[in-house]
């Protein structure tokens, strides 16, 4: 087992409608040296790629990508959600669901952020259908930059995203895929990887 799927099940809650709360460290309470931890993590799977700008979506991806950007050396982008129905040209715009609320976002990035000469590296908390990734990947490609790679700190193996993407032909990598979790039990399962 490695650090974090030591920390999920130390600390993770498996909560109805196949959420895992990880409020504990990643998503409400922060644990910094663990941020830092997989930060060096995402330089030792990604760091033999040349990489511009570390890529991610408001707001639990933020932390996250800060730590990784200050791996690779370069600045972190995030997409924010936009509340106005009319966004402007000036930036990158897509759409995505949210697994956790049920509703759908826009979620755009300046123009003046990202260009065709970037290479990307980008970064979530979780991977479950896969539309946040989709959404990021769509406003790369929108600004004619490259995606080396996409990172994720659990994926949720036993929903679509990870497949999707995948067979999409990018470099997927996730620190701890789960394959099952038990609603009942709390017990959850993790895909082996080397
Ligand atoms: P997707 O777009 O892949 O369906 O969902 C990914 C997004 O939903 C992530 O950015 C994350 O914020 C949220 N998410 C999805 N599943 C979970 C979960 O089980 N637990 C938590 N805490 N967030 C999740």
């Amino acid at each position: 087992m490695n650090f974090l799927e030591e920390r999920i099940i130390r600390d993770g809650e498996v909560r109805p409608g196949q959420v895992l709360k990880v409020d504990g460290f990643l998503n409400h309470q922060m644990d910094v040296a663990l941020l830092e931890e997989i930060g060096r993590e995402f330089k030792r799977r990604f760091g033999h790629k040349r990489i511009t700008k570390v890529l991610t979506i408001e707001a639990s991806g933020i932390g996250i990508a800060c730590f990784a950007a200050r791996e690779f050396g370069v600045p972190m982008v995030f997409a924010k959600k936009s509340k106005s129905l009319n966004v402007g040209s000036d930036v990158y715009m897509a759409e995505v669901e949210s697994f956790t609320h049920g509703n759908r976002n826009q979620v755009i990035v300046s123009r003046k952020y990202l260009s065709g000469e970037d290479r990307l590296l980008i970064i979530d908390d979780f991977l479950a259908n896969g539309s946040a990734l989709q959404g990021l990947i769509a406003i790369a490609e929108a600004a004619g930059a490259s995606v080396e790679g996409l990172g994720i700190v659990i994926e949720k193996g036993f929903q679509p995203g990870g497949k999707l993407i995948r067979e999409r032909g990018f470099d997927l990598q996730s620190l701890a895929i789960v394959d099952a979790m038990d609603e009942e039990t709390g017990e959850i399962t993790f895909r082996r990887q080397e």
